[in-house]
């Protein structure tokens, strides 16, 4: 049988590896298993969530409400934008789909940094689309308006904090992106890890109010990160009303579940939570940065849920990756991003002292 030509070039989206995995290959026992690799919430989902999510299990028969209304009105008060600015999706993943669908084919590319998230790469690949990528994995204004004058992409993505690097790129800079370019190319802004970047500093913390003013422009939001729903598979993209409107086309019914879409809302109301989440990430990630300043490591200043090692030649990122595993430790080998890193998410304490227990007997 003779598949899409377009599928000859994709190459298939490496999740991060599950825990049943490790208890199935190595026979560790699935509770020492540690897993900091997906940057899922390391405190897990919040209770009040959970009870909803309890509560709603005698709904599970019924079709979740296709307009999602509740769920746009508490983003839309969080965020001071309309009901129709929101589209919803399963994981923002499910939003950078509809968008690439409506927008691209065989006769367009999209532009991205270096090193970014690699599903900007896949959907557009099904399109057909070509792939631009800067020299830095940094956003950097210079190098995007050069490629952006050569390449005139349909689509630039500016993923902010990035990953898997974590560096940010501030608002001013996004912002001056942003106005330099012209209406006939979307900006998508994506804000996965947001609120750890708005927690560490004010000067990178983008709204999706801040993008509105442009017609060309959406930002994408997810609770699978600081809301601890990565399993629930809810996200949501932010843009002016026309261009919501033409993304719907692609939006198949009921595309989150009843579940998600209960869990949602509820997450979205906690803020406590969330708050707890961050800070605990705060206090976390100063061990990962003192850790590598004692041993000598080099690291990227992160204002996401996770940090990037970077390794010179005397250490191989596949090999590391590999020794952890096999101690029941899952982490993000990079060499895959043309990298010689490993990205950590941040944990638990009891987590993070497991990785360092296991990550200083490997390097020594
Ligand atoms: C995790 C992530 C997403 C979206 O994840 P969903 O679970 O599909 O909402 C989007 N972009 C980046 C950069 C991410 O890391």
């Amino acid at each position: 049988m003779k598949f899409n030509k377009v599928l000859e070039n994709i190459k298939t989206y490496e999740a991060g590896k599950p825990i049943e995995l490790v208890v199935r290959e190595f026979g560790i026992a699935p509770e020492e298993v540690v897993k900091l690799a997906s940057n899922e919430n390391p405190i897990g989902t919040s209770p009040a969530v959970k009870q909803t999510i309890i509560e709603n299990a005698d709904r599970a028969h019924l079709y979740p409400d296709d307009s999602m209304f509740e769920l746009k009105a508490v983003l839309s008060e969080k965020y001071d934008v309309h009901d129709d600015n929101i589209i919803i999706g399963a994981g923002s993943d499910q939003v950078l789909e509809f968008i690439s669908r409506s927008l691209l084919n065989e006769n367009e590319s999209v532009l991205m940094s270096a090193v970014t998230f690699a599903m900007y790469e896949i959907y557009a690949k099904q399109m057909g689309a070509k792939i631009y990528k800067t020299a830095s994995y940094e956003h950097k204004y210079n190098e995007f308006m050069e490629a952006y004058k050569m390449y005139r992409p349909k689509i630039i993505y500016i993923c902010t904090p990035n990953n898997p690097t974590g560096d940010a790129t501030s608002k001013a800079e996004v912002m001056k992106i942003i106005g330099s370019i012209d209406k006939e190319t979307l900006i998508v802004v994506d804000g996965a890890y947001m609120e750890y970047a708005a927690a560490k500093d004010k000067k990178y913390a983008i709204t999706p109010k801040d993008i509105l003013g442009y017609e060309n422009v959406i930002y994408l939001g997810t609770f699978s990160k600081a809301y601890g729903l990565g399993g629930m598979r809810v996200g949501y993209g932010i843009a002016q009303a026309g261009l919501i409107h033409e993304l719907y086309k692609m939006r198949p019914p009921f595309n989150i579940s009843t579940l998600s879409l209960a869990a949602a809302i509820a997450a979205s109301k906690d803020d406590v939570f969330v708050e707890e989440s961050i800070a605990l990430h705060q206090e976390q990630i100063k061990r990962y940065e003192l850790f590598a300043k004692e041993n000598g490591l080099v690291y990227i200043e992160s204002y996401t849920n996770f940090i990037t090692y970077l390794f010179d030649e005397k250490m191989d990122s596949s090999k590391m990756a590999d020794a952890l595993l096999r101690r029941g430790v899952i982490i993000r080998d990079l060499a895959s991003y043309g990298m010689n890193a490993i990205r950590i998410t941040i944990g638990t304490a009891k987590q993070n002292d497991t990785f360092f227990r296991h990550f200083s007997e490997v390097i020594s």
